[in-house]
């Protein structure tokens, strides 16, 4: 068993059930997430019984990282192996004096959105919540090697689950995975900093709510009408936009804060002016914002990426609604790890390449 499975309340008592002192999980979860070792041998407050043999054979394995490609705007894309051979992929954006990482749920998507580019690996499996965590261990030990570490402050201070895969598709891990992440003796980040999107699994979303982690929402929507959604979001035809707006509503949040619909702009599919304003008339009695993804092209897709001009007007028209909308900046396009750009096709040629094998 992995211990990073669990959530790391539990660690203490698990240990025990393998003769070890309950306050040893708070020893091992110490040296995991604020010094990134996973390997029992180099605990070494850690009594050498317990160091040489993992209590129950208990283990950290963790996804291999396989490559690390930096964009010209500094967003890093991370690709890790997981332990049967699938890759998937984070992402870490630097902004604003922010580091937010980007983390996927699963190997692949099996929602099928016609502008996404990880639909078309379609789902090749749920991540477990070791994977997850691994992600972000992966990613502080990458940001650290480089001097994070002599640096005020945690270097990732927000966490979006906005990489491959629909994070709700995947609650069971999800909520664990995010409980270790707010945890003081997990990663210890506050659930205002962590977002949670979705492509609108509405029960799931009435669930996530009521698990009370305090995360925040954001729904990608990407249509005014239910008409022009499910064209571009089958999973439209399941949940209507009617019940996502009513499941929002009754999501829990604190003064203040917001749900945020995401809405990829597709040229002429959905960023018309009447388009706007249909999308204003629909959010304007709602406490919401809207993010603005131009769409972000990748090789054989059918969409293209509306002008400036028309992102622009968009926003205006939803600001004459009262509506707060912010256009997202394409982060790491050359590296292609921008919003909806993860995926690996090839993934037997990639691992035989890598293994040098010269019959491919
Ligand atoms: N599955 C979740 C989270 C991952 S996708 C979801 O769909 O919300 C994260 C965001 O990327 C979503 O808002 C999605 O609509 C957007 N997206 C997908 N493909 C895109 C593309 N090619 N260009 C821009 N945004 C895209
Ligand atoms: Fe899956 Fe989100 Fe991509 Fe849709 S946009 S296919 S839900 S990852």
């Amino acid at each position: 068993m992995n211990l990073l499975d669990l959530p790391v309340p539990l660690w203490g008592e698990t240990l025990s059930q393998y003769g070890e002192v309950p306050y040893r999980g708070r020893q091992i979860s110490h040296w995991v997430f604020k010094k990134l070792v996973t390997d029992l041998s180099q605990m070494t407050n850690l009594p050498l019984s317990s160091r040489a043999l993992p209590p129950g054979n208990l283990s950290f394995d963790l996804p291999e990282v396989v490559t690390s490609e930096t964009s010209v705007d500094g967003t890093r894309k991370i690709a890790l192996r997981l332990h049967d051979g699938p890759i998937i992929e984070s992402v870490l954006i630097p902004r604003k004096g922010r580091m937010t990482l980007c983390l996927s749920t699963q190997a692949g998507c099996g929602i099928g959105c016609r502008f996404c580019r990880t639909a078309a690996m379609g789902l090749i499996r749920n991540l477990g919540v070791s994977e997850i965590l691994g992600q972000w261990i992966e990613a502080m030990r990458l940001l650290v090697r480089e001097g994070w570490g002599e640096r005020e402050g945690p270097p990732i201070d927000h966490i979006v689950f906005m990489g491959m895969g629909e994070p709700l598709a995947n609650l069971d891990v999800l909520i664990p995975a995010i409980r270790t992440l707010t945890h003081p003796d997990g990663v210890g980040l506050s659930p205002r900093r962590i977002t949670v999107s979705t492509s609108g699994l509405v029960p799931k979303i009435d669930l996530l709510g009521r698990a009370n982690l305090g995360v925040q929402l954001a729904v990608s929507l990407c249509a005014p009408t239910d008409e022009l959604r499910r064209e571009i979001m089958p999973v439209g035809r399941v949940y209507p936009i009617g019940e996502i707006l009513d499941v929002c509503r009754r999501y829990p949040l604190r003064n203040r804060e917001r749900v945020t619909f995401e809405y990829v702009l597709l040229s002429g599919v959905n960023d018309s002016r009447e388009q706007a304003r249909l999308l204003g008339r629909l959010l304007a009695p709602f406490r919401s914002k809207v993010n603005l993804i131009p769409f972000n092209p990748f090789p054989g897709s059918p969409f293209g990426r509306p002008s400036d001009q028309t992102v622009a007007l968009f926003a205006e028209i939803l600001a004459g609604f009262h509506i707060t909308a912010t256009v997202r900046k394409s982060m790491g396009p050359d590296v292609l790890a921008a919003c909806g750009q993860l995926a690996r096709e090839h993934q037997t040629m990639v691992h035989a390449l890598e293994k040098g094998d010269p019959s491919t």
